[in-house]
Order: C-alpha cells, then structure tokens, then sequence
C-alpha cells in the first residue's frame, strides 16, 4: 500500500469516528473494513475520487423512534425503535431486528455496515441496512411481545415496504415476532404485501430452508475452505457457541456433514456433551419450550453444564461462534490455536475480536468471518422474496441447492478478491474487497 492511500483511510477513519461518537461496535466494523482497502484505492483510484467509501460509511437515512407498549399488569414501558437505512446502490435495503437491552444506534450501525457487504457478496439484488429496538423480549410473555411488535410496526410501517426497505429477523426476533409485526403490518397498509418482512411462517409466505439457511449456510462456507485444503467436515470434533437458531442450523448440518459438536453455550454456561450434542433434545428445549440449556443434563447424566464457562476452552478442530458480537477475544483465538484448531467460521456477525482475528490470521488457520460465512440467511431472505414477488413457493431440495450455490459462489469471489491483492487464503481480505467493489462499482454507476 502507498503512503497516500494509507493516509486517505486513516483520514476516513477519523472522520468516522468524529461523526459518530461513542459508538465503538460501529468504528471496529468500519476499521475492519478499511483496513483492507488501501491496496484497492492505489490499484483502481477512481473510488477515491468518487469519495465512495466516505460515502459508504455515512447511511442514507437513520430512523428512531419511540415504542410505547403496556405490560400484563397494566404498567406502560417506553422503549426506543431503531431502523438504518444504510445502503441501497444494490438493491431494497435488507436487514434483520434485533431486539435485546444492549441494542443502540451504535449496535445497529455496526450491523448495517457489515449487512451492506455480506448483501453484496450473496450476489442478489439486496441493499444494506438494519434495525431493531432495546427490547428485552425474555421473560415477556406472549402478548406483551405481541404488544410490542405492534407498537414497534406502528412506527416502522411508514419507511419500510417490499421495494424499499425489507426487514426480517435478528437476535430476539424469531417467526413468532415476524409473525406480530407482520400481521400489523397488513393491518395498517390493508395489503398482503408478502415481501415486505422476511424469516416469514411456512404457512404465510415464507421459504422452506430459510429458518435453516443461516447455520447451513455458514456450514457449507467452511466446508468449502476444508476443501481447499483438501480436507473435510469427517470426523471433525467441532464446537458452537450460542443455542439459538444459527447454533442450532450449523450443529444439525456439522452432524449431516460426519462432524461431531460436543459444545453449545448461552449466556449462563456452557453444555460439554463427549458423545456429540443431543440436538432434538437441543430443539425441543429452545424452539419448543423456551427455556435454558442448563436443563440439557436432566436429561443426558454423561453431559457437563459448565455456568459461566467458556466455550473456547473445549478443544476442537472446528469453532463456530454463533452467539454474538466479541464473544471471542484474543486469549480464547490463542486457546483454540493451541488446542488444534485449523477452522473457524463465523455464524454470528462480528463475534471475534480484532485481537481475536489477528491470532487466527497469523496462525494461518482458515478463518471465515462473518460477512461471508454468515451471508446464508440474508441470501435465503432475497430467494423469499423472490418466491413471494412471483407468488410461488419452492421445495426445499431446490431452496437448499440454491443456498449451497451461493455459498459456493461467496468463497470462490472471496478468494478470487483475495488473490488479486497478493492476501491469498485471507478470506477478511477477500470478502471485504469483494463486497466493496459490488457495491462502489453500483454507486458510481448511479451517479452522485
Ligand atoms: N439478521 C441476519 C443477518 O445478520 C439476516 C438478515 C435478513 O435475513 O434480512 O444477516
């Protein structure tokens, strides 16, 4: 890289955080990113003189509102809406809600800027943005979840619509909170407007393999990086953190695969099972029951609950961090290096520290991040929307097929990326210049 280009990022950066104080998750989604465009500035300098990244780093529109909701007891809570529009050169913007108490705007724009790239990589016509709300549903009962959803659509249904913004779901937004926010959703705009939220019921417009696609998706990423090192799924002893949907996906698809997980987390502990995650028991506990996986070991006597422990701990040959973001820092990189890692893919969206990411690059283990090995679910989004714009629904061997296709594609563009810039194997390099160059080429194509 040159002198002038490193400068002008540096710069970027600067500006970056000027504009947007406080908002740490967003500035560590935008360094990562920067850091891998200098060469792409000296090689094609017309990005530069369009001022694109300056422009990719500033979202087209940040909505927030307010959500009022009552509780059972009749006690009126006020929580705060978020929706950031980030980019839409590519298409609708598209991005899933997040309800949880750490949501803030700093939360959302980090999501959306990661969502820009990873929407741009899956190769559909889908912009970037997200949303979400400081909303807390656990613990909540179901109508004050309904309650909720129905204030949060209240607000949200006048920016969002088939052609325009598309949300779907995130952490603590599952089909049942799809479910109430699209149902007010179609009461307010008396319209079946199918498109207009994705991660919908089976019954009511949504695509087979999309609940699925997150978890397969990201499986079928680093399935593909084994390949490349002409090695396999086979045999792997593998570890995932987090029990909601995208753990739960890349367990059943590692079992699919002749892998065996033998460690799943929440946010109380952790599950160590030697013989391999019971995942039907796994299911009923969290899809059907809602409750926490400490209950695992009532019933399998041979499995360990660890409260308060860390996944990272269990040796494994392939980790999968599937929970949430910096969940796993540069100690835990250097444990899982040590314990004989050789494969990390990410399921949840940015969950490995810059420490964390810098162990595992200098190890040279095969780390997907994020952004390319989680594109699944927002693939899978596009391919609903396309079944619900042509009001069709697909089988789920075709969908499934489709989203192994992508995910195919997302590495093969990752490497190609990554070799044009002489970082070949780094697949942080090749998704972020890969995604970047989709999305600029877009933007200066459509003028200022
Ligand atoms: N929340 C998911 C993600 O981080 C999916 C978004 C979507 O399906 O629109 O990509």
């Amino acid at each position: 890289m040159t002198e002038k280009a490193k400068k002008q990022i540096e710069e970027i950066y600067h500006q970056v955080i000027a504009r947007n104080p406080g908002e740490n998750e967003f500035h560590q989604a935008v360094k990562e990113v920067l850091d891998s465009l200098g060469p792409v500035l000296v090689k094609y300098p017309h990005y530069a003189e369009h001022k694109i990244i300056e422009r990719i780093c500033e979202p087209e529109r940040q909505i927030i509102f307010r959500v009022p909701w009552e509780d059972d007891r009749g006690e009126i809570h006020i929580n705060r809406g978020f929706r950031v529009e980030f980019n839409s050169a590519l298409g609708p913007y598209k991005g899933g809600l997040r309800f949880h108490e750490s949501v803030y705007l700093g939360v959302i724009k980090f999501l959306g800027f990661e969502q820009i790239f990873k929407n741009a990589l899956t190769g559909l016509p889908i912009g970037g943005g997200k949303g979400g709300s400081d909303f807390n549903p656990k613990g909540k009962s179901d109508s004050e979840v309904m309650r909720f959803c129905q204030s949060f659509m209240t607000e949200l249904s006048r920016h969002i619509g088939e052609k325009t913004d598309v949300p779907a779901g995130d952490i603590g937004v599952g089909s049942r909170e799809i479910g109430y926010l699209f149902g007010q959703y179609k009461r307010m705009s008396n319209t079946y407007e199918s498109g207009v939220l994705t991660g919908k019921g089976l019954a009511w417009g949504g695509s087979k393999v999309r609940k699925e696609a997150t978890g397969y998706g990201a499986v079928y990423f680093v399935d593909e990086m084994l390949k490349a090192r002409n090695d396999s799924f086979e045999g792997k002893t593998c570890v995932v953190s987090g029990s909601g949907n995208v753990a739960i996906y890349t367990i059943e698809k590692i079992h699919q695969l002749g892998g065996k997980v033998v460690a799943l987390s929440d946010s109380g502990g952790v599950i160590y099972h030697e013989k391999g995650i019971d995942l039907d028991l796994v299911k009923q506990l969290k899809e059907v029951e809602r409750r926490r996986i400490k209950d695992y070991c009532n019933y399998h006597k041979d499995a360990e609950y660890k409260p308060n422990g860390n996944v990272w701990e269990v040796p494994c040959q392939v980790a999968m961090p599937s929970a949430t973001e910096n969940e796993l820092d540069g100690k835990d990189a250097e444990t899982l290096v040590k314990n004989g890692c050789i494969a990390v893919g990410e399921g949840a969206n940015m969950p490995t520290t810059p420490e964390g990411i810098k162990v595992f690059q200098e190890a040279r283990i095969a780390y997907g991040p994020g952004k390319a090995a989680n594109a699944g679910g927002v693939a899978t989004s596009a391919l609903e929307m396309q079944q619900n714009a042509s009001r069709d629904s697909w089988s789920f061997s075709y969908t499934e097929e489709r989203l192994h296709k992508i995910m195919i594609n997302i590495h093969r563009d990752c490497l190609e990326a990554a070799q044009e810039f002489g970082a070949s194997n780094d697949y942080v390099t090749g998704a972020n210049i890969a995604g970047f160059k989709k999305v600029a080429d877009a933007m200066i194509a459509l003028g200022l």
